[in-house]
């Protein structure tokens, strides 16, 4: 698929956010876990604001949300990024973990309310009750069903080992999933999770890592049919959590990301969250500065949903 890009561009960038409260922003003791979809009044604001970007520029960004977050009166901030014309897929219902096995696996909030077990036999059953009902309610207050599905979380091995999923997806008839994610650099482990505290990688080290994951994770079929489009490069959470980096340093790999992709031919498809944004780049600079490079280097910025139908023929 490498090289086939919509409107015969040479190379392209989507730029996607998932609208969901991140846990350690913005304040490094905030815990959202349990209550991912509850987005605060910062995150719409700064929603509306990176849709103002992509209007000013032309062009389109790609967004999932959780139906949890479409619970409340008023979700116009979602309705008007929609009617803009951005692609909203879906992302579950309430951040579930979709490769789970047991219920302590699934989400916090199965075991704080087991409740929510009900009508579900297996978690299987309940992964699937989260993505129906997550299309419902998005057809229900956008309009429109979602065309693409993004796990919550990222799998360095993508739903390799999940073919239940990928069957899942395929029979729900979602255009693509976005599940695999790696950022290939070693660090150490703080409580089970990769977390730079003191040994951060080089700028050099960060640099390979972003060429290698570009390269390594470009769209692909599982051998069901069903098309993977991976997140690629350094992530915001990657950047400003794990490795703490200053604006500055996330501004220039995102900038060696579109370069990669340009020089190569390739797609850069970044994963971004506006609860952290918000905070780390409330002036909305990533947007601006890709978007720019990308569009002055004979590029295109492209949503996920573009590139899926682009891929189908
Ligand atoms: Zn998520």
């Amino acid at each position: 698929m490498q090289g086939d890009w919509p409107d015969g561009a040479k190379f392209c960038v989507s730029l996607t956010y998932d609208i969901e409260q991140c846990t350690n922003f913005p304040y490094w003791t905030c815990v959202w876990d349990h209550e991912k979809g509850a987005i605060d009044a910062e995150s719409r604001r700064h929603v509306s604001d990176l849709a103002a970007c992509a209007q000013a520029a032309g062009v389109l960004f790609q967004w999932f949300a959780l139906g949890q977050s479409f619970t409340p009166a008023d979700v116009s901030y979602l309705q008007d990024l929609s009617l803009a014309g951005h692609p909203i897929g879906n992302h579950t219902y309430r951040h579930v973990n979709v490769k789970a096995r047991e219920w302590e696996q699934v989400q916090i909030t199965y075991n704080l309310d087991p409740s929510l077990r009900d009508g579900s036999a297996t978690p299987l059953d309940a992964i699937r009750n989260e993505i129906q009902q997550t299309s419902a309610v998005m057809e229900q207050r956008l309009g429109v069903r979602p065309a693409g599905f993004r796990t919550p979380g990222g799998f360095t091995n993508g739903l390799d080992d999940a073919p239940q999923i990928q069957e899942l997806l395929q029979k729900e008839g979602f255009a693509y999933v976005s599940s695999h994610y790696n950022l290939p650099i070693s660090l150490p482990r703080h409580q089970g999770y990769p977390i730079a505290t003191e040994t951060r990688p080089s700028r050099e080290q960060l640099q390979d890592a972003m060429r290698a994951s570009i390269r390594s994770l470009q769209p692909y079929r599982y051998s069901n049919g069903l098309l993977e489009i991976p997140m690629m490069g350094i992530s915001d959470i990657w950047a400003f959590r794990v490795l703490d980096l200053d604006r500055a340093e996330w501004l220039s790999l995102m900038e060696l990301g579109v370069d990669i992709a340009a020089e190569e031919g390739l797609l850069f498809s970044i994963l971004m969250h506006p609860s952290v944004l918000a905070s780390r780049d409330p002036h909305a600079a990533t947007a601006r500065r890709v978007v720019e490079r990308t569009l002055r280097k004979g590029g295109a910025v492209v949503t996920n949903d573009q590139i899926a139908a682009h891929l189908a023929g």
